[in-house]
């Protein structure tokens, strides 16, 4: 291509005579337009990525599905330019997300637990159970399975006493109930909440789901439906961030972190056993940024403890909440430079530059968390105001984990067309793409982000693109050699199966 460019060029600089110059020079534009086309497809992220035979016909396939679906729109914009809430029934019809759906996605490297599964199973699984109960202190509703210290036992009720007295309207009580833990069904969804307002609906869902996940028997069914969702998606290896908050069981005793990242351990293990395609899960200890001193040095004392029990399960730390509202990295950096751990600093695997705003230490965090020495970036979504980070980035491969409905929902950009991921695909610095927290917006697993990413964020894109997501989601994870190597085997055998089926639809098309 760019020998293409060079000799487009020199027909430029050798024609003369004025008829042939006004037909050559049209020639020439349109070619030298071809070559920079050509090569800014070429620089871009997956652009210099083999593809063999069936891969070629496969990207046949997706390019001719992506173009129908770009092209054929009767609504004013096409579903890629739409908001999540509305678009998620057509994303559901369109054969490009059928066709990514069947892909497989390699790893998820930003998720977190508490968020990570269906709203809807939760209603349906959960609040059915007898122990579910739900309390309302101040008009805010939290679900629970014991008296919580900040709801007293007089607000607390049995779910299935509350349904009973709404037999005639069930569906409109599960769906309410369902309010409290996904974004959706909020009054904020209707699209003038501020930033602010949308993280305390968010943050909301958090506390009301919180005292369930803190009951063993519910904290063992929803993570092996966690694993369930995201293998049905095609997903193979988990990297999930977690605070490890302590559980009780149904006779009151209680399970301190070191036990439940046993408990965790035991449910990945039981899940692998009957999923031989699936790989597993390491773990990432995640505490809120609104923590003291003396509380983020008894988080790395722990996060010490658990990557000396669990080596190669435990694998980093991060901080979380938002950045605008909470402590900055810069104001951690003393102790996380020096951590009081004999070990040294564990691997960082910091959110950072989650936010619209400029030249506030928020928006500074993206240069805290390179500086910190960050294995990868949680979002990233501000580097693009930060030049002299991209090469930083790119020199020390630290990929951003992008999660575009997140930042969609929680109000960064309404259009995910203007994501600034478009520009660090074009720039070749490395990205994955994740889902989150996907429970809380009524997405499961990651097909729906990555049907954004195709479709919102790389409209040109074709297979390499995607293969390149893909690989690198594998590149940039926590994994052994050992276990690279098995992973690898396992997606070389499920990608080629992908290739083939586009493949042949490709032929049927034809
Ligand atoms: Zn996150």
């Amino acid at each position: 291509m760019y020998r293409g460019f060079a000799a487009s060029v020199l027909i430029v600089l050798c024609t003369t005579g004025s008829q042939a110059m006004t037909i050559s020079r049209t020639k020439v534009y349109e070619d030298i337009r071809a070559a920079i086309v050509d090569a800014e497809a070429g620089f871009g992220l997956g652009g210099k990525v083999f593809l063999n035979a069936d891969e070629l016909r496969a990207d046949r396939t997706l390019r001719a599905m992506k173009k129908n679906e770009l092209q054929s729109s009767d609504r004013d914009q096409p579903v890629a330019g739409m908001h999540f809430f509305e678009a998620k029934s057509l994303i559901e019809t369109s054969a490009v997300f059928n066709a990514l759906k069947l892909m497989p996605k390699g790893a998820i490297l930003h998720l977190h637990n508490s968020a990570a599964v269906s709203s809807r199973w939760v209603i349906r699984n959960l609040t059915y159970r007898q122990e579910a109960k739900l309390c309302n202190v101040e008009d805010r509703y939290y679900f629970t399975v014991r008296t919580l210290n900040n709801c007293p036992e007089n607000q607390t009720r049995p779910i299935r006493d509350m349904r009973k007295e709404r037999q005639k309207d069930v569906v409109v009580f599960d769906e309410w109930l369902e309010s409290l833990i996904n974004m959706k069904l909020k009054p904020s969804r209707a699209g003038h909440a501020t930033i602010d307002q949308l993280w305390m609906d968010f943050e909301s869902c958090f506390d009301a789901i919180r005292g369930f996940l803190q009951y063993k028997p519910f904290f063992e069914a929803y993570h092996r439906q966690l694993l369930q969702e995201f293998h049905n998606d095609n997903v193979y290896h988990i990297e999930l961030r977690t605070s490890l908050s302590k559980l009780f069981d149904g006779d009151g005793k209680e399970y301190g972190p070191v036990e439940v990242a046993y408990i965790l351990h035991r449910i990945v293990e039981d899940f692998r056993h009957q999923s031989p395609t699936f790989h597993g899960v390491k773990l990432i200890l995640s505490k809120h940024k609104n923590i003291t001193d003396k509380e983020l040095e008894g988080a790395l004392k722990l996060y010490e403890s658990l990557s000396t029990s669990f080596p190669g399960f435990v694998v980093g730390f991060d901080l979380v909440g938002q950045e605008d509202m909470n402590r900055s990295l810069k104001s951690f950096a003393p102790l996380l430079l020096q951590p009081p751990i004999p070990s040294g600093p564990p691997k960082y695997f910091f959110h950072a530059g989650e936010i619209v705003g400029y030249a506030s230490e928020a928006d500074e965090n993206v240069i805290d968390a390179v500086l910190l020495d960050t294995k990868r970036i949680g979002h990233g979504y501000a580097l693009i105001k930060h030049p002299v980070l991209w090469h930083a980035v790119r020199r020390k491969q630290i990929v951003l984990e992008v999660c575009p409905i997140s930042n969609q929902v929680l109000g960064l950009v309404r259009d995910l067309r203007n994501h600034p991921a478009g520009f660090y695909v074009s720039q070749n610095i490395p990205i994955t793409i994740t889902s989150d927290d996907p429970g809380f917006w009524d997405a499961s697993g990651v097909t729906y982000d990555y049907y954004y990413a195709f479709m919102a964020i790389a409209p040109r894109a074709g297979i390499g693109f995607l293969k390149q997501l893909v690989w690198d989601s594998i590149r940039y994870s926590s994994l052994s050699d050992a276990e690279r190597q098995n992973i690898t085997k396992i997606m070389e055998k499920q990608w080629a199966l992908f290739v083939r089926e586009m493949a042949r639809e490709n032929r049927a098309r034809n």
